[in-house]
C-alpha cells in the first residue's frame, strides 16, 4: 500500500497549470524522486503534499487519512500531516547544538525529557553522528550540518520524508558524498521519501522509481533504468542523460531489426518499442550506444571534439549536417581532424518533427 497517494492533483497559478492532473503513489521505503527542469512544477508538488499550497483539485493521503480532498474542502496543515521536510536552504541553528537542533521540535510538542533524550539518540545513530551532540554547526563540515537539518526532519517519527533539493547547497564532491550517506539513512530509518531535484544524475543514482515531469505534467513514471533506456517520451529521452538525432529513412521493417538508410549507408539496429509510420526517422542514440569500427564498415565522419572523462573519452562526430556524441573506453585515443567510421548498436526512433513536440512518443 502507499505511504503517499497523490491522485489527480490540479495547482494553479494565474494561467501557469504548474501541476496538471499529476498521479503517483510512494510505497514503504521507497524513494521517490519527481524530476524535471526549472518550472516543471515538482517544487509545487511537494509543497501541496507538504501542505504549504492548497492544490485546485486532487486529492492526497498519507498513512491512509486523506490529507487534503478538493472536493470536501479538506486541507489538513502541515504540522498535522506527519511529515518530515528538507529544503534547499536548510537551516540549522547556529547558536544551538546538535542534540538542541534535533531535540528542537520535541521540545515544541512538549514531549518528555527521557523521551527526548532516546530519541534523539536514536536519530543520532541513524545519521552515524554519535557523539557529537553537543557540537554547535560551525564546528561541522558541510555535510555534518546537513544531516543534523535531516535530523531535525526525522525526529517526530515521520511517515513520510519530503526533500526539496537538499544537496544544491553542496559542492560537488560533497554532494556525491551526500547522496550515498542519504540513501544509507533512508534504510536506516526505513522512511519512504520524497525526493524533488532538477539533476538528472542524482535521481538516477538514488531513486527506485522516477517522475518525470514537464509543464506540470508527469511524462514518464518508472525505474530510473527504464526511464534512460526506453523513456516514454521526446522530452524524457532528451532530458535524461545524453543523446544525439541522426536523420534517416526507414528502408525495411522486419521484427525484430529495422533497417535505415543515411546518405548512402544501411544502419541496422533492434526494432525499438515504437517505429513511427512515415519513412522519415529521427534515430536517437546514446554516446555508449556508438563505436569506432576499421575500414569498410560504418557512417563515415569527422571528429570535431575530445574531450577526457576518466572513464572514457566522449567524441563529438561530424556525420554530414549532424554531429553525434560516441564514448569510447579510454584507451581508444583518436585526434581531433581525423577521419572515422561509426557504427550504432540500438537506438530509439522519433518522428522528424518530434524535438518539436516534448509529448511526442519515443519508446
Ligand atoms: P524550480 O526547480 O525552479 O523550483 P519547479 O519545477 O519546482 O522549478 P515550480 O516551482 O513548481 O517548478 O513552478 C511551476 C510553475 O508554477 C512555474 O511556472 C512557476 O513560475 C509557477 N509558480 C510556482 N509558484 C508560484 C507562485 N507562488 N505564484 C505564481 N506562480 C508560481
Amino acid at each position: 500500500m502507499g505511504v503517499v497517494k497523490v491522485e489527480r492533483l490540479t495547482k494553479r497559478f494565474g494561467k501557469v497549470v504548474a501541476a496538471d492532473e499529476v498521479s503517483f503513489e510512494i510505497a514503504e521505503r521507497e524513494f521517490f524522486s519527481l524530476l524535471g527542469p526549472s518550472g516543471c512544477g515538482k517544487t509545487t508538488t511537494l509543497r501541496c503534499v507538504a501542505g504549504l499550497e492548497t492544490a485546485d483539485a486532487g486529492t492526497i493521503e498519507i498513512a491512509g487519512r486523506p490529507v487534503y480532498r478538493a472536493a470536501e474542502r479538506l486541507d489538513v496543515p502541515p504540522n498535522e500531516r506527519n511529515i518530515g521536510m528538507v529544503f534547499q536552504s536548510y537551516a540549522v541553528w547556529p547558536h544551538m547544538t546538535v542534540f538542541e537542533n534535533i531535540a528542537y521540535p520535541l521540545r515544541i510538542r512538549k514531549v518528555s525529557q527521557p523521551r527526548i533524550a532516546e530519541r534523539v539518540a536514536h536519530v543520532l545513530r541513524i545519521l552515524s553522528m554519535t557523539g557529537l551532540e553537543q557540537r554547535r554547526p560551525s564546528q561541522l563540515s558541510g555535510g555534518q550540518q546537513q544531516r543534523v537539518a535531516l535530523g531535525r526532519a526525522l525526529a517526530l517519527e515521520p511517515s513520510v520524508l519530503l526533500l526539496d533539493e537538499p544537496l544544491s547547497n553542496l559542492d560537488a564532491k560533497l554532494r556525491e558524498q551526500m547522496r550515498a550517506e542519504l540513501k544509507l539513512i533512508q534504510r536506516e530509518s526505513g522512511l519512504p521519501i520524497l525526493y524533488v531535484t532538477h539533476d538528472q544524475t542524482e535521481a538516477l543514482a538514488m531513486s527506485d522509481r522516477i517522475a518525470v515531469m514537464c509543464a506540470g505534467r508527469i511524462h514518464h513514471l518508472a525505474p530510473p533504468e527504464e526511464i534512460y533506456r526506453r523513456p516514454a517520451t521526446a522530452f524524457v529521452l532528451d532530458f535524461i542523460g545524453s543523446v544525439t538525432y541522426l536523420p534517416c529513412r526507414v528502408e525495411a521493417r522486419n521484427g525484430a531489426r529495422v533497417t535505415l538508410r543515411w546518405r548512402e549507408a544501411t544502419i541496422t539496429v533492434p526494432s525499438p518499442p515504437h517505429v513511427p509510420r512515415g519513412p522519415d526517422v529521427l534515430l536517437a542514440a546514446r554516446p555508449e550506444s556508438w563505436r569506432f569500427v576499421g575500414d569498410g564498415g560504418g557512417l563515415p565522419g569527422t571528429i570535431v571534439l575530445r574531450s577526457f572523462h576518466g572513464s572514457g573519452f566522449e567524441y563529438h562526430v561530424r556525420l554530414g549536417e549532424t554531429e553525434i556524441t560516441v564514448m569510447t573506453p579510454n584507451d581508444i585515443r583518436l585526434n581531433e581532424g581525423e577521419t572515422v567510421r561509426a557504427v550504432v548498436s540500438e537506438g530509439l526512433l522519433l518522428e522528424p518533427d518530434a524535438l518539436s513536440r516534448p509529448e511526442a512518443r519515443a519508446a
